[in-house]
């Protein structure tokens, strides 16, 4: 067994069945992204358009792409072709244009708002009051290839795991009020934790967890 196939093995037995892992290929050529796909992993998560415009015709059809880095509103039609799933929205303009570019290519795309809970400002997305403000039943009713199925949030870069913890905790809080306002029965899903956090994570109500190095090693930038 491959050693790809091997770390995942080992994440997914420690995983509850009904949280999906996101296998983050970023940096890491097709061949191991194969290896991956050997060992039964569907779904792959990249945070650069021309990586994944360029990955996605080498693996086969039935691979899943997640759009999971910043994406830029030139960048938007090149994507949406290739992906089911956008995690990174971090404006309500961005919204309207990937419901708009959707509408081009006559397809849904399902799309996760982006939460900013850390303590970085260079992270991007919506403070959790702005998320609440802005994102309202009107607006979902107004998009009408776009499906916005949840919330993505990254917490602080920090070995303080109660920090961790405070910061999911408010994604999971911010997620359940938006639920609630919105009525939206497809509002499903909370996506977040990675290699160092994603038990925390799931504690918290993840429904996906976004790991990369724990399955493909560390990354050669
Ligand atoms: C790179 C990345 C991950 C995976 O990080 P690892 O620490 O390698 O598991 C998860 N989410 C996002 C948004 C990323 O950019």
């Amino acid at each position: 067994m491959s050693t790809i196939a091997q770390n995942i093995e080992t994440i997914v037995a420690k995983m509850p069945q009904d949280v999906r892992l996101v296998a983050v290929s970023k940096f890491h050529p097709v061949e191991r992204l194969r290896e991956a796909y050997d060992a039964g992993q569907r779904l792959f998560g990249e945070n650069r358009v021309q990586e994944l415009v360029a990955k996605a015709p080498q693996l086969p059809p039935d691979v899943e792409w997640h759009f999971i880095g910043h994406l830029q509103r030139n960048k938007v039609r090149q994507l949406l072709p290739h992906v089911t799933m956008i995690h990174s929205v971090h404006s309500v303009e961005l919204l309207r244009l990937i419901d708009k570019e959707a509408a081009r290519i006559g397809r849904t795309v399902d799309v996760l708002i982006e939460l900013h809970v850390a303590q970085e400002m260079t992270k991007s997305g919506f403070a959790p009051d702005e998320a609440l403000r802005d994102i309202t039943p009107q607006l979902l009713d107004e998009l009408s290839h776009v499906r916005v199925r949840g919330v993505m949030t990254m917490a602080t870069f920090t070995s303080d795991m109660e920090q961790v913890a405070r910061e999911f905790a408010l994604a999971q809080n911010t997620f359940v009020q938006m639920r609630d306002q919105l009525q939206f029965p497809a509002f499903d899903q909370l996506s977040m934790g990675m290699s160092e956090d994603w038990p925390l994570a799931v504690k918290h109500g993840a429904t996906m967890v976004r790991i990369g190095t724990d399955i493909f090693g560390p990354r050669e930038y």
